[in-house]
């Protein structure tokens, strides 16, 4: 469609098309290919030196299937330039290696994966690493303390849904010569663009919201397009591009990508209301309800609240882990961001290896469950929440 980035993001999405098909098919077929013919030795020297566009090699990132899923990705967020990955943790260790290499400032709660990425691998290879628990400005401009250093944060966290403001971080990361990369996985594209906060890049992991449906593994950067070369220079030489196949399945999801976040979004206020104040629920910790207390920032920077949320339950670990065993609809499996509802204890799962010291800190109790609620009807889900609840207590001792 000419002039696609002028409409609205579903138009976008929809009509997220390179290719012209001769048989008129709205969609473009899947070129699974390794590699590319020329018609003659001189052809192929102009695609080397760049004189003409051309594709020499899938790893490299130039397949049609893979770069018409680049082009939907840019799309989302508005960005110059968008790459796909084998994973969310590709994306992120690429762009880690192409921007961190002067020393990565992380601030938050992050993914428990780019936490082993920065400590254990990282600071080994010599990249100074600094964590910020807090999002506190005077701390963050202490910890910049050279040019050329790389800020990564991520909003809303796991598993306390805490926000971060991305406005101010972006400010303070440019005026000490940083850059801002934002993990954007939990809020989706279509309630969080980060860039327009002033964020330099976006990182997502497409294996949950973006695929949406916990049937495959892929990872998104967006960005501008010099920074987002950088990235793929290491991404190709790390080799963490996806397969044609995993790009096209990943296409048809973001198809569909606006209408189910607004349903995840819907559906996740409405199991919030719900439980907020029940009997055997102490807390519910979702970005939606007035109470929380990110609440208002989420409001200015977010346009949805997404899917994520988090509950406390009265009687601690143990009647946690009861609940999460007596619920049926919800699946007990780690990830987020599928049609399924699911359920995770983070104090035995994400957050265990950190132990009880360290998840204090961080807010992290032992009573806490983390839902990804699915698209199913709510009040399926809210049913099952109190059946589980009720059954968890009643064989709980007094
Ligand atoms: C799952 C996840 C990742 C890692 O993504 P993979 O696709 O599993 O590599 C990174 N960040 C967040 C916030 C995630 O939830």
């Amino acid at each position: 469609m000419a002039d696609n980035r002028s409409k609205a993001q579903s138009t976008r999405i929809i009509h997220n098309r390179r290719h012209r098909d001769v048989f008129g098919s709205p969609y473009s077929p899947v070129y699974n290919t390794t590699t590319y013919r020329f018609r003659d030795s001189e052809a192929q020297l102009d695609v080397i030196e760049a004189r003409r566009p051309g594709h020499l090699y899938t790893r490299w990132g130039t397949n049609p299937t893979i770069q018409e899923l680049e082009q939907g990705l840019a799309a989302l967020e508005l960005a110059e330039a968008g790459l796909a990955f084998a994973s969310g943790m590709a994306a992120i260790s690429a762009t880690i290696l192409a921007h961190g290499q002067r020393g990565v400032v992380c601030v938050g709660d992050v993914y428990g994966g780019t936490q082993e990425l920065l400590a254990n691998h990282c600071r080994p290879l010599g990249i100074p690493v600094t964590f910020l628990l807090q999002a506190n400005a005077e701390e963050l401009k202490a910890s910049l303390i050279r040019p050329g250093m790389l800020v990564f944060c991520e909003t809303p966290a796991n598993p306390t849904l805490a926000i971060i403001d991305l406005r101010a971080i972006a400010r303070i990361a440019h005026e000490q010569g940083a850059l801002l990369a934002v993990d954007n996985t939990f809020a989706s594209p279509i309630n969080q663009r980060p860039l327009e906060l002033g964020a330099d890049i976006v990182v997502h992991s497409a294996t949950k919201y973006l695929g949406g449906h916990s049937d495959l593994t892929a990872g998104a950067l967006m960005s501008t397009a010099p920074l987002s070369e950088a990235v793929a220079a290491w991404r190709k030489n790390l080799g963490q591009l996806l397969s044609p196949e995993t790009a096209a399945l990943l296409s048809r999801s973001l198809r569909t990508l606006p209408v189910r976040i607004r349903q995840h979004n819907e559906n996740a206020m409405t199991v919030a209301q719900a439980l907020d104040g029940y009997p055997g629920v102490t807390r519910v910790l979702y970005p939606g309800l007035p109470s929380f207390p990110g609440h208002q920032l989420a409001a200015e920077q977010m346009s949805g609240f997404g899917g994520m949320m988090t509950i406390e339950v009265t009687g601690g670990g143990e009647t946690a882990t009861a609940v999460a065993d007596n619920l049926q609809i919800f699946l007990l499996a780690t990830s987020l961001g599928g049609v399924e509802s699911l359920v995770s204890q983070p104090s035995v799962t994400s957050h265990h290896d950190i132990g009880k010291a360290e998840r204090e800190k961080r807010g992290i109790t032992d009573g806490m469950l983390r839902l990804s609620i699915g698209l199913e009807d709510p009040s399926d889900l809210i049913a099952d929440l109190q059946q589980a609840i009720a059954t968890a207590n009643s064989s709980m001792p007094q």
